[in-house]
């Protein structure tokens, strides 16, 4: 059949105008994704979203009577009556040597394991309109086009519409090209609905949540076995092997740390993070205490909810004396906010003590005498993280002053009596040895200021320096000028450890 210059004029047009239909349709449906992400509060996917389509997508506001489900329904009809398969909504997944390894002879997707709890765009969506009846599930009409998609499930089939929304499925934690150092969080919207003054508290509360690996391993605390034992029995073994710790054995809900500054508390607190894959929650007074009134105890509310809400998660109340100290002891009388947020937290704890929630609070306190009575009650097990043994300090001294170490390319040499000193040292905390070993290492160093300010700039050679050795004369005399901080306070932590330590 011959086709005349009219003919062929009128269906060039006719595609055009299809085409620009497909376009206003796919470009419909990213910014009906952007709205649900935003809402939803996934922030970063939508900023993703919004970069990589670079379509200026927040321009445009959704009308109220469209929803996401419906444009997604008539998208994929559309879709389908026009290349008689589904769309896939994916971005391509960058090839890893993970991604890459066969299971039962097909590539797989490896999803990361923190996306499980997240919400998604629902999977199975309500009927649509063209399928008279039949649910919308992806079905392939042709049989090589369903084998060719279930064989590549990561790979986008969207060449002509490249909806390519890598910002939702990287967010949402379905990419596992780069491992995930962040920690992902579930979207607040669920958690706290419309309420606006909620959500600023729980707003306040999340920035205390660690998305970061604090990355302090068991290995990296010197000493304290007993006290790492303790811990890993309450805080990690709990989470890891649940089907122990029931009846009798059920699981802690509160533990207190206590002991003279600088002896590890915090670093015991910062392995259990990192060990646990729970929500860490590192709660210092600061956030807790507001200076309106009765927003400390929302704040506290909001703590707990959150930390239910984010389960299982590891409640850490760093200095817990100046939150929790005795009711009616401050002078000039208790304000009624301050009593009012310690009622609550108290409350909270006994709500703990009764659910089966996977929360944990984990406290430290370097004064526990001042500690409220009904507080210490409800935290069960009291550890003491005393001073360093005599091996424990010898070892942190080889630790930080190793016979050759290497600071910026610069070697240090250090020739101790690492026994010795592992002795003389008695009565210093973690801290203070460090303290002890770093104006040590500043010694040699200090000399090859002057030696360094006389070089002319431009030809001084670092690696040609050679630093004096660090020497047990040389830590000695640091030792004899930086007195340890706490010695005078131990007796005190004795006897309140025979009163009050639960073993
Ligand atoms: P606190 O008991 O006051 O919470 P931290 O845990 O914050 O003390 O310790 C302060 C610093 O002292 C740590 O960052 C670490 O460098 C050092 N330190 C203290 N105790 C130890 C220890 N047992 N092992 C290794 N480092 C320690």
């Amino acid at each position: 059949m011959e086709l005349s210059y009219q003919t062929l004029k009128v269906t060039h047009q006719a595609r055009e105008a299809g085409e620009m239909r497909a376009e206003a349709r796919r470009k419909n449906l990213l910014i009906l994704i952007l709205h649900y992400l935003t809402q939803e509060g996934y922030i970063d996917a939508a900023n993703a979203l919004e970069q990589e389509t670079k379509q200026g997508l927040r321009r445009f506001e959704v009308c109220d009577n469209v929803d996401l489900e419906t444009i997604l329904t008539e998208y994929e009809s559309y879709y389908f009556v026009k290349f008689q398969k589904y769309p896939k909504i994916i971005r391509k997944a960058i090839e890893t040597e993970e991604n890459k390894m066969p299971r039962n002879g097909k590539s797989r997707r490896v999803v990361n394991d923190t996306s499980q709890n997240l919400p998604r765009i629902p999977q199975h969506r309500p009927q649509s309109k063209t399928t008279s009846g039949k649910t919308l599930e992806p079905k392939h009409p042709n049989k090589d086009n369903s084998k060719q998609e279930t064989d590549n499930t990561a790979s986008a089939e969207i060449p002509d519409f490249g909806l390519n929304i890598s910002g939702i499925t990287k967010s949402m934690g379905c990419e596992n090209a780069q491992p995930r150092r962040v920690r992902l969080l579930k979207p607040l919207s669920a958690f706290i609905g419309m309420n606006s003054e909620m959500r600023e508290l729980a707003a306040v509360v999340s920035r205390d949540i660690y998305l970061q690996n604090p990355n302090i391993k068991w290995n990296d605390i010197i000493g304290l076995d007993a006290a790492k034992q303790l811990v890993k029995e309450a805080v990690v073994y709990p989470i890891r092997y649940p089907q122990l710790f029931t009846g009798i054995l059920s699981p802690w809900k509160g533990l207190l740390l206590y002991g003279p500054p600088g002896t590890g508390k915090t670093l015991l607190a910062k392995a259990v993070a990192t060990e646990c894959k729970t929500t860490f929650f590192n709660i210092s007074a600061s956030t807790i205490v507001s200076k309106w009134r009765g927003d400390s105890e929302k704040l506290v509310r909001v703590l707990f909810e959150l930390a239910r809400y984010h389960a299982p998660s590891t409640i850490f109340l760093d200095e817990l004396e100046s939150v929790m100290s005795q009711r009616g002891t401050s002078l000039g009388g208790e304000h009624e906010g301050s009593l009012r947020m310690k009622t609550e937290l108290l409350m909270q704890m006994d709500g703990l003590a009764r659910s089966e929630d996977l929360v944990f609070v984990l406290a430290a306190s370097n004064l526990p005498w001042e500690l409220d009575y009904a507080m210490l009650r409800r935290l069960e097990k009291r550890i003491l993280v005393d001073l360093p043994s005599k091996e424990a300090r010898q070892a942190m001294i080889r630790h930080w002053l190793p016979a050759v170490s290497n600071s910026g390319g610069i070697e240090l040499h250090a020739e101790l009596e690492y026994g010795l000193l592992g002795q003389e040292t008695e009565g210093y905390s973690g801290s203070d040895i460090k303290l002890v070993c770093k104006e040590a290492a500043m010694r040699p160093v200090r000399k090859i200021f002057n030696a360094l300010e006389n070089l002319q700039s431009g030809n001084s050679n670092l690696h040609a320096i050679r630093l004096d050795t660090v020497t047990t004369e040389d830590f000695l005399d640091v030792m004899a000028h930086t007195k340890p901080s706490v010695k005078n306070l131990i007796q005190k932590y004795s006897a309140w450890q025979s009163d009050y330590e639960s073993v």
